[in-house]
């Protein structure tokens, strides 16, 4: 395939072009120069350029601000002679002069001295330029796009003014992404809920408790809620394969609490949501936004799109669902694959000084005596960080069983008829540990985030 842009006789032509580069990928073709008349020219330029672009309102002065951050600027040298003598470009004649460019794995130092993630490579973001069929849920006021750009240049005297004679550009699709690190997790968007990470640097654990009271005004305890969920893999971008969450709701009460006061609650509802985070802003980040960041700094641009990924509903069914563990201890656990949204690309996340892309699960179960919810971070990777992600980890998916994909999903197509019993169906689905307990893996020897 060859992709080119032409601006008056000139176009920018790259051979052989993936549907998208990572690092370490060759971008090579060729500018070829067709003038419409005889041109003196001094040099040919040839850069390959990563750009991002912002903009937002002033909150002081209600006006736009605009931003634009070059941080990647490569240039290919053009040979001496792969150059016409004298330097004429003449009219109707064909030049071609060949590029080639690897894709580097970080940014320049100097680029940003505060932030590691900075200096990664950015994904392309919002790129108006490339043939993207679908959206990638960013703003028009967050931009990243990669070019190739070609320039022919004209010096009349050593220092004098010069002139463009000729100009292209095409655009790069790049989509990268880095192994998960915890340190990119705005962690303060997690408080009042434990947030576990494991050792592969990938899987979330996540845990909410509540204690149900005897009645409204009553301040007696007469059970605890808990709430757990993981999530082992990331989403990769461009690739639709469902992510497993693993969900057990637990209820026990203590043995004093009274046979009369024991009131099980029923599981009405169990959705999740998926939150699209798009930070943005005219000056650099100084630090890790989160979505409540905004409150303290009116600079910070950030852009949200949410997406309801499973839902399922119970309200139908009249059937007790719980498990019996012991005495006072009931659960319930389930498996339920998460699916990216249709017709939408999840570029991986990312930290950039202008620009970030987060991404966050929302678990949410509704009860007859209340909801009870968690929020896990997520990521979006390419398939080759997926793969590493997956060679590391010390949770095979084996270890959690089959995939329930015949749960009864009200946000999946219409064409899926309501399964009768679907509660019964869910719950005789475990949440498969592995031998010595998933839990002694997970929950101990990790990074756990109490607040
Ligand atoms: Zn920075």
């Amino acid at each position: 395939m060859r992709n080119c842009s032409s601006v008056s006789g000139m176009v920018v032509v790259v051979e052989s072009k993936k549907p998208y580069y990572d690092v370490g990928d060759c971008i090579s073709g060729a500018v070829v120069i067709t003038p419409k008349k005889n041109t003196e020219f001094s040099e040919v330029l040839i850069t390959l350029e990563g750009t991002a672009r912002t903009w937002n309102v002033s909150a002081n002065l209600g006006t736009r601000v605009d931003a634009k951050n070059t941080f990647l600027k490569m240039s290919y040298p053009v040979e001496e002679d792969d150059y016409p003598s004298p330097r004429i470009l003449l009219a109707g004649m064909t030049y071609k002069f060949n590029f080639s460019f690897v894709l580097p794995e970080r940014l320049l130092d100097s680029e940003c001295d505060r932030f590691a993630s900075h200096r990664q490579l950015p994904p392309t973001v919002g790129d108006l330029g490339l043939p993207w069929e679908f959206d990638d849920c960013s703003p028009n006021m967050a931009r990243i796009a990669y070019q190739i750009v070609g320039k022919v240049l004209h010096i009349k005297d050593g220092d004098g003014p010069r002139s463009v004679p000729y100009s292209a550009s095409t655009s790069i699709p790049v989509i990268t992404s880095y192994m998960p690190d915890v340190r990119n997790i705005p962690h303060d968007n997690y408080k009042g809920q434990e947030l576990s990470l494991g050792d592969d640097g990938f899987t979330r654990l996540c845990l909410s408790t509540k204690a149900l009271k005897k009645g409204i005004i009553s301040r007696s305890a007469v059970g605890d809620l808990t709430l757990e969920a993981s999530i082992s893999k990331p989403f990769v971008s461009l690739k639709e394969e469902p992510v497993p969450l693993l969900l057990k709701l637990s209820y026990s009460h203590g043995e004093k609490v009274k046979k009369s006061d024991i009131r099980i609650p029923k599981v009405e509802s169990v959705a999740v949501k998926l939150r699209v985070y798009t930070y943005f802003s005219t000056v650099p980040m100084a630090y890790m936004p989160h979505p409540k960041s905004r409150v303290l700094d009116p600079r910070l641009g950030l852009y949200q799109e949410n997406f309801k990924i499973a839902n399922y509903n119970f309200t139908t069914c009249s059937q007790t669902a719980w498990a019996k563990e012991s005495d006072n201890h009931y659960s319930i656990n389930a498996t339920i694959p998460l699916m990216t949204p249709k017709e939408r690309v999840l570029v991986p996340n990312f930290w950039s000084c202008l620009i970030g892309r987060q991404y966050e699960v929302e678990l949410d179960v509704k009860l007859s005596s209340g909801n009870i919810n968690l929020k896990i971070p997520v990521e979006v990777t390419t398939n080759k960080v997926a793969e590493r992600v997956r060679n590391m980890s010390t949770f095979k998916e084996k270890d959690y069983g089959v995939l329930d994909t015949s749960l009864h999903d009200d946000s999946a197509s219409e064409d899926h008829d309501p399964l009768p019993d679907a509660f019964s169906r869910w719950t005789s689905r475990g949440l498969h540990l592995p031998a010595g307990s998933a839990e002694a893996i997970s929950w101990q020897g990790n990074i756990a985030l109490k607040t």
